[in-house]
């Protein structure tokens, strides 16, 4: 593979109709790095066959990166703590978001998070909003994902019809990610699980009260995410539910944030074995890890613009085989499993299952047709 393996993955961004499920990683910012390095703080994106359909935190300069990665805003978005970096655009986005649906008589933004979360955006981070005398309800749906069960995603309602994007535009596309035609209905928007995806928040370790994730897809794990959070055992290994987990490090740990010291005794935990693991958070695109970091072999690195297709356990993926497609309720579109994740996605499987034995350090999965297992130059 020579030189290959250091040169940078092939992204695939979104434009061609993709089947199954995927994340394209929008940005890897830390706190201020979008303020003033331009670079998305840290966020990603869920689609189903190739339309977003989950958004993960709106901190500085995610909009921006949404838009030109995936065309528009999806129609639901979860936020995982109110610190600048995760939730600093989300006031004005519903502003027009919200502006915009209610003109085209579409639904409003479904707005996601832990109810002590929930509790911080209202009262806090959407303050600004109370000026316009319009009671918070009439610019989003609010959404409060308890811990301790996984809630089902809303997220068959129509998206953004006012992004300035590649796509974007009232009608221009099918916005529910269920495969399903014609705009979203009122109905539709408001039957919650209608796109399969379920969210189960897990407490992070961090200053302000922070949740990360578990994506089920058809209730089987396919994603675990941290958000911010310092090293925490128990979150990692409750996560690792998923195959694939995203973790937020940075090159000097904290209490607040894992460091990229910590990678090493992360992958080494029981539960993270055969885990894919990729890193986030860690700021701007030159503050990534470096082979002299030490971080070990086989953790990835994600960057703005990747796509990683996501997939249940093995075991789940064995029982999904069995009943594939039985009960995606609302959604005519391809079942998860295997037989909606070709291709790549099985060549991600293979990775997964193998347990990345003598994998490369920074591998960066690019999720394209050229590999998942291309390492990237840092
Ligand atoms: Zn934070």
């Amino acid at each position: 593979m020579g030189n290959a393996l250091f040169g940078r993955g092939s992204d695939k961004h979104v434009g061609s109709k993709e089947s199954g499920l995927e994340i394209v990683v929008l940005g890897t910012g830390a706190g201020a790095t979008h303020i003033y390095s331009k670079e998305s703080s840290s966020s990603f994106v869920v689609l189903r066959d190739g339309e977003p359909v989950l958004l993960c935190d709106m901190g500085y300069g995610v909009t921006a990166s949404c838009l030109q990665h995936v065309g528009r805003v999806p129609a639901c978005t979860y936020i995982s703590h109110n610190h600048g970096d995760h939730a600093g655009e989300l006031p004005l986005v519903l502003a027009v978001e919200g502006t915009a649906a209610a003109a085209a008589g579409r639904p409003l933004l479904a707005l996601l998070a832990h109810p002590d979360v929930m509790a911080e955006l209202r009262g806090h981070r959407l303050r600004e909003l109370h000026s316009t005398g319009r009671p918070l309800e009439s610019f989003a749906s609010f959404h409060e994902v308890p811990s301790g069960t996984a809630t089902p995603v809303p997220c068959c309602g129509s998206g953004s019809g006012s992004g300035s994007g590649s796509g974007s535009g009232e009608g221009s596309r099918n916005s529910n990610g269920c495969g399903t035609s014609g705009r979203g209905s009122s109905s539709r928007s408001a039957a919650p699980g209608g796109c399969g995806l379920s969210v189960r928040p897990f407490r992070a370790r961090h200053s302000e009260t922070c949740y990360g994730l578990v994506i089920y897809d058809e209730g089987r794990p396919v994603l675990g995410w941290t958000a911010d959070s310092g090293y925490d055992e128990e979150l990692y290994t409750a996560l690792a539910e998923a195959p694939l987990v995203l973790v937020d490090a940075r090159a000097k740990g904290s209490a607040e944030h894992a460091g990229f010291s910590d990678l090493a005794r992360i992958v080494s935990l029981p539960a993270l074995q055969g885990r894919q693991l990729y890193v986030t958070g860690y700021g701007r695109q030159d503050e990534a890890p470096r082979p002299a970091d030490g971080v070990p072999a086989g953790v990835r690195l994600a960057r703005p613009g990747l796509r990683i297709a996501l997939q249940p356990a093995p075991a789940a993926r064995a029982e999904a085989q069995a009943g594939a497609g039985a009960s995606r309720a609302g959604c005519g579109g391809a079942a998860g499993g295997d037989e909606g994740l070709q291709g790549r996605s099985k060549e991600a499987a293979a990775a997964s299952e193998a347990g990345r034995p003598g994998g490369h350090a920074f591998e960066a999965g690019s999720g394209g047709t050229s590999g998942v297992r291309a390492a990237v130059r840092v």
